[in-house]
């Protein structure tokens, strides 16, 4: 399940990673043809300015040949000025054009054109001098302009008919020259002169006209030369733009083409990334929907065998349940009469056998204590405590009731505790003491000689937390590394011979860590074979809001009395429990009856230093009981001290009567021993009952408290259960006879079982409760309808049983 989701994580990470890469190369192909293509867009439109420029030059020289012709036309030099800014304004553009990117021929056919340009100026430059140089020839002409503005210029009318041969101009010129002439020497000239003036005249403006027919040769000449040239170089530049548009057209031809290309390509290029990145993207999904499925077919595989383990952890708790439960009762009826047995004088062989049959119902209840612990923190009904509870006492008690008090193996015991840990603090005592027992229960097995440490401290970590840290410490046998690896496990020992050597199941370390979860705490080992271990664990506790000085607490002095030996009656099961208990926390033995006549069978087998019975009892009550041991010679003097839940009868009635005390239920434990002390007069030892008038934070709201119970378990979880379970058990017994007593309508019958069930109630302060047993006691006092007592005892089972369903949760 772990490799599949790791591969799909690594074939995500792979395929993001392929994508990338591949994202990265397109872009960098397609940037690199995208920039090609820009080039090639660039270099075509360079192409099209040199063919732009080129046509302009070639227009340009269209207009400065058009010009030429015009200048040639009209012989007009002015506009010759005009010819030449346009012939500058072409070489600035064939220069332009030179500056661009050319062949060799091109730029030698450039070189050419400019060449020609420059034959071209000179050509026109030398056309124009000559066009300067005819306005000077043509002086003849002027003259004969002037000396038609002759006035006496007109008057030939005989000359048409002499010079009729000649040619206009000539005829003009003659007859201006003869008028001019005339004037001066009409008396003169004679018609002789005349025509030999005439002739000279002819003679001169014929060499004139040959002049200027020379001159006008000359002139044509130069301007066939100059168009010719003009020509040649019109050619040469329709030439030369016919290369270059040539050249202009294959490359741009070229780089269409490569364009094209650079576009085809790029279009290949994408059709196949894409067909890449949609075939890497089909493959990663088809492996990842393939660990998808492998690992949803995991998931679907892991949770039917999770739904097969808690069926199976279901089935085992409710095995362990049932087996340790009625494992249990047997087992206590076992050790029980084992005790009994241990009393009547047996001869060693019957003692040793007993012996055996005590270790052995011993170690079994052991393991049926630890089971039931164990199934229920598995099954999570293990139920956390808030209370508050005095460390210091905690860790005392504990290593009093762990340590032999005859300690054969003479072990050191070293209590080292922080002064803090005197303060009243919240949090599970019963659990935390539980977890200590286990680890002094190992150190003290597990070590034969030297010493076991026992360090207590309140750990603050600055915010107000604080953790309970404790640590057993001890010098004996110590774990090996590998050892260490699995002893917290169930079931689990250091190896094959400690079972043999030192008995136990393996289970304590695993409950051990499985409360100290629960409790939000940690433990730690350190152990070296050989040289001994080192238990710490540390858990989270508050300070109590009330704390008890010493002072306040209530403590009673007395003595643990080994010696001593009481008979408790009490037909209530549970009442017979809590007075058990206080008993036993001042070291008394004890043996129970549940009536007087079972008291006093007992009495007839046993030696009692004193008897606690209760009042109201079936068959013999509390009275009864005192008059039958007050005629009896033998146990006349036996003290009894009465424990009622009758408020009807005072304390002196009873003095009266010949009790040596009496005590209300319910009490509190410390009135109980007082009373003891009292009655039996002994020195006295410190007994700790500082839970008395501590509040469980996690009780104030609710309709009962565990409270007064904690004092008579003094802190033991075990016993604390012990008394719930037998409560419940004989609550539930209680509620059956009730319905009973409600179908037969035997209002009696329902007085007296409430009166048997109010000290219990009272005990746990069951606030809802109390008021209606009390009237159900009281029924005649309160003058209730029959019909209003029965429906009462219903509303009482109701909540009686809403309550021990609580506690049963509990328990
Ligand atoms: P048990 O004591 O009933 O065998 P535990 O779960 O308490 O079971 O302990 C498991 C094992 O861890 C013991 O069998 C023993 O090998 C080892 N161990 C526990 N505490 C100690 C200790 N203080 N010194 C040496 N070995 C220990």
């Amino acid at each position: 399940m772990k490799n599949t989701k790791r591969s799909i994580t690594l074939k995500i990470i792979a395929g993001y990673t392929l994508a990338i890469v591949l994202a990265v190369i397109a872009f960098w192909v397609i940037y690199r043809q995208f920039s090609n293509y820009s080039e090639i867009t660039k270099i075509k439109n360079d192409n099209n300015e040199k063919l732009f420029l080129v046509g302009e030059a070639i227009t340009g020289l269209y207009e400065a040949e058009s010009l030429t012709r015009n200048i040639i036309q009209t012989s007009d030099t002015e506009k010759f000025k005009n010819y030449k800014t346009k012939i500058d304004s072409i070489i600035g553009t064939i220069d332009k054009v030179s500056t661009m990117s050319l062949d060799t021929l091109q730029s030698r056919k450039i070189d050419s054109i400019k060449i020609l340009i420059d034959n071209k100026n000179q050509n026109f430059e030398k056309l124009i001098a000559i066009y300067e140089q005819s306005k000077e020839k043509g002086l003849q002409e002027n003259v004969m302009d002037q000396l038609k503005k002759n006035e006496n210029f007109g008057n030939y009318t005989n000359y048409d008919k002499r010079f009729r041969k000649y040619s206009p101009q000539k005829k003009e010129a003659i007859i201006a020259w003869l008028e001019y002439t005339r004037k001066d020497n009409e008396e003169r000239l004679t018609n002789q002169t005349i025509d030999s003036i005439a002739r000279s005249i002819y003679q001169a403006l014929s060499g004139a006209e040959e002049k200027e027919r020379r001159y006008q040769r000359q002139i044509k000449a130069r301007e066939n030369k100059l168009l010719k040239n003009d020509q040649i170089i019109t050619r040469q530049l329709r030439d030369l733009m016919a290369a270059i548009e040539d050249n202009e057209r294959r490359e741009y031809v070229a780089k269409l083409e490569r364009s094209n290309n650079i576009l085809d390509k790029t279009a290949h290029f994408i059709i196949i990334i894409t067909a890449i990145s949609l075939i890497i993207a089909i493959t990663f999904l088809f492996l990842i929907t393939k660990d998808v499925s492998k690992s949803q077919k995991y998931r679907n595989e892991l949770e039917a065998e999770k739904t097969y383990k808690e069926s199976l952890l279901k089935t085992r708790e409710s095995l362990i349940n049932t087996v340790t439960h009625d494992l249990r009762s047997p087992l206590n009826t076992v050790i029980g009469y084992s005790d009994l047995l241990e009393k009547t004088g047996l001869n060693n062989k019957q003692k040793h056998y007993l012996g055996h049959l005590k270790k052995s119902s011993d170690y079994i209840l052991h393991l049926v204590n630890d089971l039931l612990d164990l199934s229920k923190l598995e099954a999570g009904r293990m139920v956390i405590e808030k209370l508050p509870f005095s460390p210091i006492k905690l860790i005392e008690n504990t290593i009093t009731s762990i340590i032999p008090v005859n300690d054969t193996k003479n072990l050191e015991i070293f209590i080292n505790v922080d002064k803090k840990l005197n303060k009243q603090y919240l949090g599970d005592p019963f659990r935390i003491k539980q977890v200590l027992t286990n680890l002094l229960n190992n150190a003290y097995k597990f070590t034969d000689q030297g010493s076991i440490s026992i360090d207590g401290q309140i750990k603050e970590n600055g915010l107000a937390e604080k953790e309970l840290v404790i640590s057993v410490k001890d010098t004996g046998i110590g774990i090996t590394q590998e050892q260490q690896k699995y002893i917290f496990e169930e079931f689990s020992q250091g190896d094959d011979d400690t079972e043999k050597k030192y008995g136990g199941f393996g289970l304590g370390l695993a409950i051990t860590k499985k409360i100290i979860k629960l409790l939000n705490g940690k433990i730690k080992l350190e152990s070296e074979a050989d040289k001994g271990s080192n238990f710490t664990f540390c858990i989270p506790i508050e300070l109590a809001k009330s704390q008890i000085t010493e002072e306040d607490n209530e403590s009673v002095e007395i003595q643990h009395f080994t010696n001593k030996k009481v008979l408790i009656v009490d037909d209530d099961l549970s009442q017979l429990d809590l007075t058990s208990e206080v008993v036993s926390l001042i070291g008394l033995s004890y043996d129970i009856a549940e009536n007087g006549v079972d008291a006093l069978e007992l009495l007839n087998k046993k030696t009692y230093d004193l008897i606690l019975t209760d009042i109201q009892m079936p068959k013999m009550d509390g009275f009864g009981l005192l008059k039958e041991i007050q005629n009896n010679s033998y146990y006349k003097d036996l003290p009894i001290i009465a424990l009622s839940g009758r408020t009807a009868v005072s304390e002196s009635e009873y003095e009266d009567a010949g009790f040596s005390g009496s005590l209300r239920k319910p009490y509190a434990p410390q009135a109980l021993i007082g009373l003891i002390a009292g009655v039996l007069k002994i020195k006295t030892v410190d007994v700790n009952l500082d839970y008395e008038n501590n509040t469980s934070e996690q009780e104030k709201d609710s309709n009962y408290s565990l409270n007064d119970l904690m004092l008579f378990a003094q802190g033991d979880s075990e016993s604390l259960y012990a008394i719930l379970e037998t409560f419940c058990n004989s609550t539930t017994e209680h509620i059956k006879e009730l319905k009973a007593a409600i179908k037969h309508q035997d209002f009696e019958q329902i007085k007296r079982l409430a009166h048997k069930m109010l000290p219990m109630f009272k005990q746990i302060k069951a606030k809802e409760i109390i008021p209606i047993l009390d009237t159900l006691e009281h029924q005649d006092d309160y003058e209730l309808e029959p019909k209003e007592i029965l429906s009462l005892t219903e509303k009482g089972i109701n909540k009686i049983e809403n309550l021990i369903d609580k506690l049963k949760v509990k328990n």
